[in-house]
């Protein structure tokens, strides 16, 4: 960027934050990313240098450039990518996330969905009679709380950014969904014996930075959208989102941030806890008698008569 000086050093700057009124050289890039990580972590109390943290990593650029910054800046991170078996797409992701394992020397732990339940994830949406994107939101939470709690790790971080985070809510509000409203939070704690804290290193983080900032340290990434999600509802907000902050820089980041402080203002009254029980089958938290992950099971393997018993879960 021509004439263009760096905020923090006065170097010649490669990139514009507009939000932040400033602007970056590669190396004060790179310690402006780790700052907010840092500073998101801390003011959330999502964990310590001393507590192992499972992350979940998908390929995308959001957690692959996550994994790198919680490694950089001394966490001690396993990763754990689920191969949902989607063709090309799972291959991709998967390519990604092994060759930055292996070029780092970290670890990760790699689950097949088909060898894990005897389905791909598209085999499991066919049989399923609900949207796509329902069933593998559903099936990767239930699989990664499940893989953290039994494995003693308390802490589950995702990639989840900015973008997402702002899309999330505008959803929610749209249809104004209070419970999800309420809930919704970089941080949740572990409420419930079986349910792992879930955090969010990078919700201060916009889409556009991760991906600067992923291509800059070349850090390896599958950047093709899911087939399975192109008309998720998301995409459409995030799009409504850009529009509008192509017009005025900082509306995602004031709308995210300001809910989440006024929040506790706006749901004085909490609403009742829901009570969870434990599922009949595999004894993970629950608010019905079997859990959704197993209801799920149950139809797909009725449908293909493929039996694969509660006890085979073993991850
Ligand atoms: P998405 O819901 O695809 O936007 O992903 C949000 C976050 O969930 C990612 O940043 C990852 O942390 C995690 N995630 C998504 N897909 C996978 C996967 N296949 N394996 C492991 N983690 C995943
Ligand atoms: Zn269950």
């Amino acid at each position: 960027m021509k004439g263009l000086k760096c905020t923090a050093c006065k170097d010649e700057a490669i990139l514009r934050i507009k939000r932040h009124h400033a602007a970056f050289c590669q190396r004060c890039f790179k310690m402006f990313i780790q700052k907010q990580t840092i500073q998101a972590i801390k003011k959330y109390q999502m964990f310590s240098k001393k507590e192992p943290v499972l992350l979940a990593v998908s390929g995308g650029k959001d957690s692959m450039a996550l994994w790198s910054v919680l490694t950089d800046i001394g966490n001690q991170i396993t990763a754990i990518h689920l191969d949902l078996g989607i063709p090309n797409f799972s291959k991709q992701s998967l390519q990604a996330v092994q060759q930055f394992a292996q070029d780092k020397g970290l670890p990760l732990i790699v689950i097949h969905l088909k060898e894990l339940l005897g389905h791909s994830l598209p085999e499991l949406q066919n049989k399923i009679p609900r949207p796509a994107c329902s069933v593998c939101g559903l099936i990767k939470r239930y699989l990664l709380n499940h893989y953290a709690f039994h494995h003693d790790f308390s802490v589950l971080a995702t990639g989840h950014n900015l973008d997402d985070e702002a899309a999330t809510l505008l959803g929610n509000l749209l249809r104004w969904r209070e419970g999800y409203l309420q809930h919704q939070s970089p941080c949740l704690p572990s409420d419930y014996p079986g349910l792992v804290k879930k955090v969010k290193p990078f919700y201060t983080l916009t889409d556009q930075e991760i991906l600067w900032y992923a291509q800059q340290m070349k850090i390896p990434f599958c950047d093709s959208i899911c087939p399975l999600s192109q008309k998720a509802s998301s995409l459409d907000f995030k799009k409504a989102l850009n529009v509008i902050e192509e017009q005025s820089p900082g509306t995602k980041h004031y709308f995210l941030f300001h809910y989440l402080e006024k929040k506790q203002f706006l749901f004085p009254e909490k609403q009742p806890k829901v009570v969870l029980n434990n599922c009949s089958s595999c004894g993970m938290p629950t608010t019905q008698e079997k859990c959704s992950f197993c209801s799920i099971l149950e139809t797909a393997q009725s449908k293909s008569q493929l039996f694969i018993g509660k006890n085979d879960i073993e991850l």
